[in-house]
């Protein structure tokens, strides 16, 4: 049976893990999806655009979004805003997308505190702390002070692993990248709360 109900797929793990180059591998294999684009205050990369990666903005502006309840979550996250915009969210749930969040620990636990019931996570993560120095040094977008500081944050994020329902090792991109692909798929089959409870009733009646 096909329900014409949204899922959301949380990907979380280290800035660097590779969320985002795993995230491009897989994107047009699994289906009408839609990758929610966060808000933040943190400041614009090189190579980075307004709109594309992150909606960029003040942190007043961030505050006032707060204030008006527009996030479905937000959090501090290496001494920046992180949100992520509830209308845009709710909209292509209602048209039953798979909504790809990257987001942090904190967020998970608030999405999942929300919307559990059709929430799959993945915490993806390198296979060792070094790799991951490695790789933050080679993507080259950040300061060493910003390293050290996103370095800090991975040891604290990592223990928290076991708050995730898969850990996904990026050792071999293309490998991972698979594994994901079935997650997604999978992901995509959960049925909220409310559309079993009605299901339930109506297979009850039926004689
Ligand atoms: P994130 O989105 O989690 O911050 P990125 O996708 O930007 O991480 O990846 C960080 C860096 O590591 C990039 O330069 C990317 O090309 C590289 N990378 C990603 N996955 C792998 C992998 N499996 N093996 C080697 N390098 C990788
Ligand atoms: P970066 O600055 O490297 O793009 O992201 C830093 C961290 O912020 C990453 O762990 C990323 O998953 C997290 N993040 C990005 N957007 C959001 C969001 O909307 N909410 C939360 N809670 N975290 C986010």
């Amino acid at each position: 049976m096909n329900w014409k109900s949204g899922a959301i797929l949380v990907l979380s793990g280290p800035s660097g893990a590779g969320k985002s180059s795993l995230l491009k591998e897989i994107i047009n294999d699994i289906g009408d999806c839609y990758f929610s684009i966060s808000t933040t205050t943190r400041e614009i990369r090189n190579g980075e655009t307004d709109g594309v990666e992150y909606h960029f903005v003040s942190e007043e502006e961030f505050k006032k979004d707060i204030k008006e309840e527009n996030f479905l979550e937000y959090a501090l996250v290496h001494g920046n805003y992180y949100g992520t915009s509830l209308k845009a969210v709710k909209e292509a749930l209602n048209n039953g997308k798979l909504v790809l969040f990257d987001i942090d620990v904190q967020g998970n636990t608030l999405v999942n505190n929300r919307l559990g019931d059709i929430t799959t996570s993945v915490f993806i993560s390198p296979p060792t702390l070094s790799e991951l120095k490695k790789r933050l040094v080679a993507r080259s977008t950040d300061s060493q002070e910003v390293i050290d500081r996103r370095i800090k944050m991975a040891k604290r994020e990592i223990q928290r692993i076991s708050e995730y329902d898969y850990l996904l090792i990026n050792d071999d991109l293309k490998k991972a990248a698979e594994i994901l692909r079935i997650i997604a798929k999978a992901a995509r089959m959960k049925i909220p709360d409310n559309v079993i409870n009605e299901f339930v009733q109506n297979w009850e009646d039926v004689e």
